[in-house]
């Protein structure tokens, strides 16, 4: 509503009465810990709708716990996170915020699609079955509505052929183009994706690579966990150095990865490059 400019800034709305938003992730100095032990100590970073934000760091820096706190899989301790203007985990009324229920947050966590670093996906079911899981038992869709919008996925990520084989007959990077696609299937908003190349041998790095460009592309919104500086310097619109549960330096991919301005920054690509 162009009417009322102060309510969409304060909202993040849109004034186009879509009732979307123009950020899809808002971290506010995220707090995460495990016991005495302070993974996540103050992680603020947001993501504009369409976005490709890569999310680089050492081993043990709070990357993927920031991921599962962002996917419901880990409860932040402190600070604020939305996903399409929704707060994350908890509801706010008034002044009091109380934790969502499971149900709640199994809803919000229907949104966001997560690729893990390994391929989980469930051996006694044919790809086909892999990807209209989801749809079927979560969002009660027909078999026959899940199975065509899976063949048109399948279709995107090239494996419409193996869709009746099991994926323990499937290469490391075809398992992972159908995990890509098991997670489309439920038409998340948000995709986030825990170093989905690292356990590949290196000639199926790119095959994967190819299919998450061309969903940037798509227009998809997505945070990328990755050692590969080439995508991030290719596709990322922003590059994020987490080191010690904090973000360090944040920037263009080009800019960070050439002309990183801190210490740590430097030394850490140093190493990898
Ligand atoms: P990264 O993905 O950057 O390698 P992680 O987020 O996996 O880092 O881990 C950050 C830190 O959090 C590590 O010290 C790890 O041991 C700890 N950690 C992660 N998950 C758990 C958990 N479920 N329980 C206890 N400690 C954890
Ligand atoms: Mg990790």
């Amino acid at each position: 509503d162009a009417t009322a400019p102060d309510a969409a800034a304060s909202t993040g709305r849109n004034a186009n009465g879509s009732g979307g938003t123009d950020t899809m992730v808002v971290a506010d100095r995220i707090v995460k810990s495990f016991g005495s032990n302070v993974v996540l100590k103050d992680i603020s970073l947001s993501v504009k709708r369409g976005e490709v934000v890569c999310v680089i760091g050492p081993s043990g820096s709070g990357k993927s716990t920031f991921l599962r706190c962002i996917n419901h899989l880990e409860k932040i301790d402190g600070g604020r996170l939305t996903v399409d203007g929704e707060l994350i985990g908890y509801r706010q009324r008034g002044d009091k915020i109380y934790e969502l229920r499971p149900k709640e947050a199994a809803e919000q966590r229907k949104d966001i699609g997560m690729v893990f670093q390994r391929f989980n996906l469930f051996p006694h079911l044919t790809v086909l079955e892999n990807v209209i899981e989801a749809p079927t038992q979560v969002k009660r869709q027909s078999k026959a509505k899940a199975s065509a919008r899976a063949m048109e996925l399948l279709e995107r990520v090239g494996l419409a052929e193996k869709a009746k084989a099991y994926p323990a007959s499937l290469s490391g990077g075809q398992q992972q183009r159908v995990a890509i696609a098991r997670a489309l299937a439920m038409d998340p908003k948000l995709m986030l994706f825990d170093e989905p190349t690292s356990a590949l041998d290196p000639e199926l790095v790119g095959e994967v690579l190819e299919v998450m460009k061309q969903l940037a592309k798509s227009g998809m919104t997505m945070i990328v966990v990755t050692h590969e500086m080439g995508f991030a310097r290719e596709v990322a619109d922003s590059l994020v150095f987490m080191d010690g549960g904090v973000v360090v330096e944040t920037g263009d991919p080009r800019e960070v990865l050439s002309n990183p301005q801190h210490e740590r920054t430097k030394a850490f690509l140093a190493r990898v490059l």
